[in-house]
């Protein structure tokens, strides 16, 4: 892994984006862009753009952008690092390796030997309840043990002792892992008798724990976490995302059950796209973090009616997200630990045939409703609102509404779905939908063109003191004051995604002839000072107007010079 900006920029010029794109997709020329179809959704006709010019690419139906880096990273399903270490490679960069926080790779290590301590500990005569819990009751092999690193907290102890001797670790190390508190001049183990399950981030460090009471010890919860700490934030966490991330991607699906038990069990019986939240209810964050591997989410909650409420929640976050929610549940059995146990076949079979979740929660909704009951059906288009509320797709939206629409029969008039916070997809390349509320058509087509020469230079007898919208002005100003520059150089020194929209747009002039760019041009300046003109005129006319109105004649005698003027332009 690499922090260094200018590795990066290293990769970025080595690089072209038209040949890595062109790996993936089959492109053609297009002015001086490249088209082709978009991998990110399905179409006919190609709304794809990439600019060598910018090294960037835009897809006018999905609204998905970026450069090489955004690009492998959704197309390959990739983290950054991972990203960057496949381009690295590809541009022949050697990646430096960065020095990481200390503090940081100290608790990493802490938590390591914590795990292995814990391990061992499981092995040891006098800890053989806690053996026998994982091997009997829950049935792990020792294959699984081994896997997910399993252990036993004796919580005597020992831990302190084993940390202090192996050298490298303060006691303020120590107090900052979560795993110990201070109690008077001794630190006290957090986690005593209790079976322990490591939790490993993305990147497979062992970051915290969560340890289970033995069965028969009442004390304290039934799981504990490590508290937050540096290195450990349970919102942003998932169990099993370390183990499952080749499968998930392979399959591109992750299921995502209630707990680290079930995570194990489905392990240990050939479903290995699995994970769970940390002991708690499901956040955006880790479903954001479970994007980066997979569009597609199976949540697979508990039967009952706390599962099921889980289950609205995770629909809506998936869907804010864009992510396509499906569900499924262990019914009649109920968790998924009883179902592997008891028909594992039907439970494959249930993740085969996925169903999307909205149908799954709806059909669970009126289970036990009447629809032809008016409380009823008054509940479940209540329902069915808000579940739809939260969805941010078009093409998703329209899916559910229409399966609602074949259940419940008519929906509610102003059943709306979730307005897109992000820029929102652009239909039509051939006008800057983004941007031509505020900014006149001609105006854009001017900066447009402009921006097709190739020497790229405000002509002479141009006045952009004319121009009117705010965002052209500021781009035309620095072309004025930097004339000559690439449109590379402009679109990263304005910075303007109007820049980006007027390069993307222009594939479909395909006519690049200088000559008749330049002809374009004065055509559309003409146009743009006429427009001027006359709004000046309107202007003056009141001014004129007032003038004479308030018996201000030696006013009214200038103003009307200066109209005479515009006349004779
Ligand atoms: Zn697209």
């Amino acid at each position: 892994m690499t922090n260094d900006r200018s590795q990066i920029e290293e990769i970025r010029e080595k690089i072209d984006i038209v040949n890595l794109v062109g790996k993936y997709v089959e492109i053609r020329p297009a002015g001086k862009n490249f088209v082709g179809l978009c991998p990110f959704h399905t179409e006919k006709t190609p709304s794809f753009h990439i600019s060598p010019d910018t090294q960037r690419y835009k897809c006018f139906g999905c609204g998905q952008s970026g450069d090489i880096f955004n690009f492998i990273q959704e197309i390959e399903n990739l983290d950054f690092p991972e990203t960057l270490e496949k381009l690295a490679k590809e541009a022949g960069v050697e990646l430096k390796k960065i020095k990481k926080n200390p503090h940081i790779e100290k608790l990493e290590l802490l938590n390591r030997k914590a795990t292995e301590y814990y391990f061992r500990s499981l092995k040891k005569n006098d800890n053989i309840v806690a053996f026998k819990y994982l091997t009997e009751e829950r049935k792990y092999t020792e294959d699984s043990i081994k896997n997910f690193a399993l252990g036993y907290a004796p919580g005597n102890g020992e831990l302190t002792t084993f940390l202090k001797k192996s050298g490298s670790f303060s006691e303020q190390d120590l107090l900052s892992s979560g795993l110990f508190s201070r109690k008077g001049l001794a630190l006290r183990e957090k986690f005593f008798k209790r079976v322990m399950f490591p939790i490993r981030n993305s990147r497979g460090k062992f970051i915290g724990f969560s340890g289970r009471v033995l069965p028969g010890n009442d004390f304290g919860p039934k799981y504990m976490n490590t508290p937050e700490t540096p290195i450990f934030h349970k919102k942003e966490n998932l169990f099993g995302l370390y183990e499952s991330r080749q499968a998930i991607r392979k399959q591109d699906l992750a299921i995502v059950c209630e707990g680290q038990t079930d995570v194990i069990s489905a392990f240990q019986n050939g479903i290995s796209n699995i994970v769970s939240p940390l002991g708690t209810a499901l956040t955006t964050e880790q479903l954001e973090k479970l994007s980066r591997f997979t569009k597609n989410v199976l949540f697979f909650f508990d039967s009952d009616e706390a599962g099921q409420k889980a289950m609205v929640r995770a629909f809506k976050m998936a869907s804010e997200l864009n992510l396509h929610p499906f569900a499924t549940s262990p019914s009649p059995y109920k968790d998924l630990d009883e179902m592997i146990n008891k028909d594992l076949k039907e439970l494959k079979l249930r993740i085969k045939k996925k169903r999307d979740a909205f149908s799954f929660l709806l059909f669970a909704f009126i289970e036990n409703k009447d629809l032809a009951n008016y409380e009823d059906f008054n509940k479940t288009q209540k329902f069915i609102n808000d579940l739809l509320s939260s969805v941010v797709d078009q093409t998703a939206f329209s899916f559910y509404k229409k399966k609602a629409e074949k259940i419940v029969g008519v929906l509610d008039k102003d059943i709306t779905r979730k307005k897109l916070q992000k820029t929102p997809p652009i239909k039509d390349s051939s006008q800057c939908a983004s941007h031509e509320k505020q900014i006149p058509k001609n105006e854009s087509s001017y900066l447009q063109l402009l921006l097709l020469l190739d020497e790229i230079a405000i002509p002479k007898d141009h006045d952009t003191a004319i121009f009117t919208a705010r965002e052209i002005l500021e781009i035309l100003r620095y072309i004025e004051q930097n004339p000559k520059k690439s449109r590379q150089e402009i679109f990263k020194q304005t910075k303007k995604s109007l820049v980006e929209d007027l390069i993307f747009a222009s594939s479909k002039i395909i006519d690049l002839d200088q000559e008749s760019i330049k002809r374009d041009l004065e055509d559309i300046y003409l146009k743009i000072q006429k427009l001027f003109i006359e709004k000046k005129k309107k202007r003056l006319g009141v001014k004129i107007a007032i003038a004479e109105e308030k018996g201000d004649l030696e006013k009214s005698k200038l103003l009307l010079a200066e109209y005479q003027d515009l006349v004779n332009q």
